[in-house]
């Protein structure tokens, strides 16, 4: 094995910052990419340049410079497929996959794998609760007949069209919903059961911005994916965990590279993974068993969202207008009864460290973001400052 040469051989590189473990933030509320548990970045920084292995062995490589076919890299995939799969407790049927292109990218991958291998164009149903769902449709139109099944446009998505009234239709490829849709702010609080509902088709959900934050029922489920950004990890990675019978369904069109049977046969080592993504994803669920896993991090994830919307709906100045029964715990979006007032609102908060406030341009007003590594002590010291700003405005 190569000699590991000492720091001071790498005059370039800027140190790690030795007082990083004594470091206090500020809290950022980003919606993503968005806030990582300070544990997992300092982890991180102290293996930057030299990984070590579980038993502290190191490798005289940073993970940025390891192959993937290696076997350290071997061993930190595998790591974090099994953390992942214990954690969200995923059966044997699912495989989990590792890929590249966001969110986004499998508004088009997914039909691309599901919507074959007949020629034409096959039925699937959307129900659309907000922005990431519409943007689910319209991509899917490129290969498929899209139907909406339920909409919820009409009372600009704050609330969710109920399950009893969605028309689904027979012989859909699959039904599509957003279960966290970041931008309204509103949450399935339980998946839809398609079978009750008279759909043999299986359920695809973008679970991208609450993934890891509460459990899943995989028996309501055929396809999950989620760009790690919000919940898992930097950007970069995209999962996607499809169970087995979904597999052998692609158009010949396909990229070799987004077939998830291609991936799924070579344990996401298909084409180069982006392996400094699935590192850290693996770091922030080995930080999550650590906390006491879904169960204690769910627990949390409503105790921090109870804080914040009871101390909306208690202000006179605040407010958010999603039906309770689907707000989100991850994304709490908020408006001033003085619009005029936001911008001293953000610049108040920034004083306050407390980042990344301001809503998405295309609703506006406030959103605060509380994912898995937001402390409750952030969501506290946003609701002191927001309890403060309201006494003081006049
Ligand atoms: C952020 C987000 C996406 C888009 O992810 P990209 O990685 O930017 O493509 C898709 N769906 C949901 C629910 C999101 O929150």
């Amino acid at each position: 094995m190569q000699r590991i040469p000492p720091p001071t051989a790498h005059p370039k590189v800027t140190p790690a910052t030795p007082e990083l473990g004594r470091v206090t933030r500020p809290f950022n509320f980003s919606a993503g990419p968005a806030t990582m548990p300070l544990a997992v970045l300092e982890r991180a920084a102290a293996d930057m340049r030299n990984w070590h292995d579980a038993d502290g062995k190191p490798s005289g490589m940073g993970v940025m410079e390891m192959s993937h076919r290696g076997k350290a890299f071997g061993s930190i995939i595998e790591r974090a497929e099994a953390g992942l799969r214990r954690l969200l407790a995923i059966p044997d049927a699912f495989h989990i996959l590792f890929m590249q292109g966001g969110g986004l990218a499998q508004n088009a991958i997914v039909p691309l794998n599901l919507c074959g291998p007949a020629s034409g164009k096959p039925v699937v149903d959307f129900v659309l609760t907000g922005t990431w769902s519409h943007k689910s449709w319209q991509e899917a139109a490129k290969y498929s007949a899209p139907h909406i099944a339920a909409s919820a446009q009409a009372s600009g998505f704050q609330h969710f069209p109920d399950p009893a009234s969605w028309q689904l239709s027979a012989g859909a490829q699959y039904v599509h919903i957003c279960s966290n849709e970041t931008i309204h702010g509103v949450e399935f609080q339980t998946l839809p059961d398609l079978r009750a509902l008279g759909s043999n088709a299986p359920l695809v959900v973008d679970f991208s911005s609450h993934v890891a934050s509460r459990t899943v029922d995989w028996s309501r489920v055929g396809l999950a994916f989620a760009g790690a950004q919000k919940n898992l990890g930097p950007a970069g990675l995209t999962l996607v965990v499809v169970r087995d019978d979904l597999l052998g369904t692609a158009l010949d069109i396909c990229p070799s590279a987004f077939q998830f049977k291609n991936i799924a046969a070579h344990a996401s080592l298909f084409n180069t993974p982006p392996t400094f993504g699935i590192y850290m994803a693996g770091l922030v669920f080995d930080w999550l068993e650590q906390q006491g896993g879904i169960a204690h991090i769910e627990a949390c994830n409503i105790e921090k969202a109870a804080l914040l919307y009871q101390t909306i709906d208690a202000s006179d100045l605040y407010f958010n207008p999603v039906d309770p029964a689907c707000r989100s715990r991850m994304n709490v979006p908020f408006f001033l009864r003085e619009p005029a007032l936001e911008a001293a609102f953000l610049h108040g908060a920034e004083q306050a460290g407390l980042l990344q406030l301001k809503g998405h341009k295309s609703v506006g007003g406030l959103r605060a973001s509380i994912y898995n590594a937001m402390p409750l002590e952030g969501v506290q010291a946003l609701v002191a400052f927001m309890r403060s700003f309201e006494r003081t405005r006049a």
